[in-house]
């Protein structure tokens, strides 16, 4: 059974929220919720929290939901039958293309976490959609061959990820003029929770340590990313290719308040940066509303309360992995899908208390200088979901090798 498509009311948003159980997924319904005049929620996706997907369904009322098995697929039509709602639930990944693609969607809200994520991004980029792009992993897979299908498919990419969103509000509309405007850009990072901790202690680090951020509340897979500075590497991956600008233009400084969200360094020296309270309801809002700007639900900046605001640089000791962003950069192309790869599964090892926070930078060290030189070629998200796979496979055999 097919449910009808969406009729479109006038001037509401017909919304797809993938990844909808999740941090930014929540935070993404939220801000929508202020808005019923402005967003109808035709499609929503989970992976696990069936619970949550069901109260997201009771409230909104989708046309579709999409689970990855059967069974849950199942748990969750049993429950939506006895509340009498008529959200159709369907499964596994082609669903997930086939929601964000759709006739009856005028946006997608990519807020999957990791490469799982590219696939509905491509389908959404190529079917013309207003792409509002929280899942880095994606971009940094998908790289040019993503950037590909947004133009050929007509497709307006917004970024969510808090940092070019800033980037992105401090540039000019017309794309053509960002090159001749950018010097370069400062991409912020707060540091994580060990900044200030003594290396020497990295390997005691616990998964739950690792996961409380000073700042941002945030998924897990993200939360150590930060704390290792890898989320700042898949930044730097990302933002080359929203920003179409070389690898040396894009620096890295800490900022351990979190307020500043990265900056433009102009041609003439000017700067020009984005400001505001850590909360990715501001990102989300504006990436919702663009080019307009609508309540959001965050605090407001209160200047007489700011401590100062302060600025380092990153430590390569301490954080070792910002520096594989811009040698994966400088690498063939496909490296950038593979330390994406093998950083997901030393996150997930990590996690899953099967190696130490210092093994993470180790397997995906290790992972890139294994796989560079023997490479194949990437001239399609087939051949990069290849290369995908088979640098989580090395990666596997390296974590095997480590927890043994
Ligand atoms: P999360 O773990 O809280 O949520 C992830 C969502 O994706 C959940 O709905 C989950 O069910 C779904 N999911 C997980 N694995 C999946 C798979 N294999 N197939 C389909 N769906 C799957 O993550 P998050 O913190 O909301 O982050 C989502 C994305 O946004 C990530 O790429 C992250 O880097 C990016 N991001 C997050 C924040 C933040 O503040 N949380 C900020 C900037 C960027
Ligand atoms: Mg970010």
């Amino acid at each position: 059974m097919t449910t009808p498509i969406s009729p479109k009311a006038p001037n509401r948003q017909r919304l797809v929220v993938l990844g909808s159980t999740g941090s930014v997924g929540v935070s993404t319904l939220e801000v929508v919720a202020r808005h019923p005049e402005r967003f109808q929620i035709v499609g929503l996706s989970a992976h696990a929290r069936v619970d949550v997907l069901l109260q997201q369904c009771l409230r909104w009322q989708p046309r579709v939901a999409v689970l990855p098995t059967q069974e849950r697929a199942q748990q969750l039509r049993a429950a939506l039958a006895e509340h009498g709602v008529q959200t159709e639930v369907q499964v596994g990944p082609q669903a997930l293309c086939d929601l964000a693609a759709a006739s009856d969607v005028d946006s997608v809200m990519a807020a999957i976490v990791g490469a799982a994520g590219l696939p509905p991004c491509m389908a959404a980029a190529r079917a013309g959609k207003r792409l509002l792009l929280a899942n880095k992993e994606a971009l940094v897979v998908g790289a040019d061959l993503f950037m590909q299908a947004v133009h050929e498919g007509g497709a307006t990419l917004l970024p969510i990820d808090s940092e070019h969103s800033a980037i992105f509000q401090c540039l000019p509309e017309d794309r053509r003029a960002w090159a001749e405007r950018i010097d370069h850009i400062v991409l912020t990072a707060s540091g994580g929770p060990f900044r200030q901790r003594d290396p020497a202690s990295f390997d005691a680090i616990t998964p739950a340590q690792a996961v409380a951020h000073p700042n941002w509340v945030m998924g897990q897979k993200i939360s150590v990313d930060s704390a290792t500075m890898m989320n700042k590497a898949l930044e730097v991956i990302e933002a080359r290719w929203l920003f179409d600008l070389a690898p040396e233009r894009i620096r890295v400084v800490l900022h351990p308040q979190s307020i500043i969200h990265s900056m433009v360094v102009c041609r003439d020296a000017s700067v020009l940066a984005q400001l505001g309270t850590p909360d990715m309801k501001v990102p989300i809002a504006y990436g919702l509303s663009f080019p307009e700007r609508i309540e959001s639900g965050a605090e407001r900046l209160d200047f007489l309360k700011l401590q100062a605001l302060s600025f380092e640089a990153p430590d390569p000791a301490r954080f070792p992995g910002l520096q594989l962003a811009y040698d994966a950069l400088a690498a063939p192309p496909g490296s950038t899908a593979v330390l994406n790869a093998a950083n997901e599964e030393a996150v997930a090892a990590f996690l899953a208390g099967r190696v130490r926070f210092t093994d993470i930078h180790r397997v995906n060290a290790g992972t890139i200088d294994a796989f560079v030189s023997r490479l194949g070629p990437a001239r399609s998200i087939d051949d990069l979901l290849d290369i995908d796979r088979r640098a989580r496979a090395h990666a596997q055999q390296r974590i095997q090798e480590i927890a043994a």
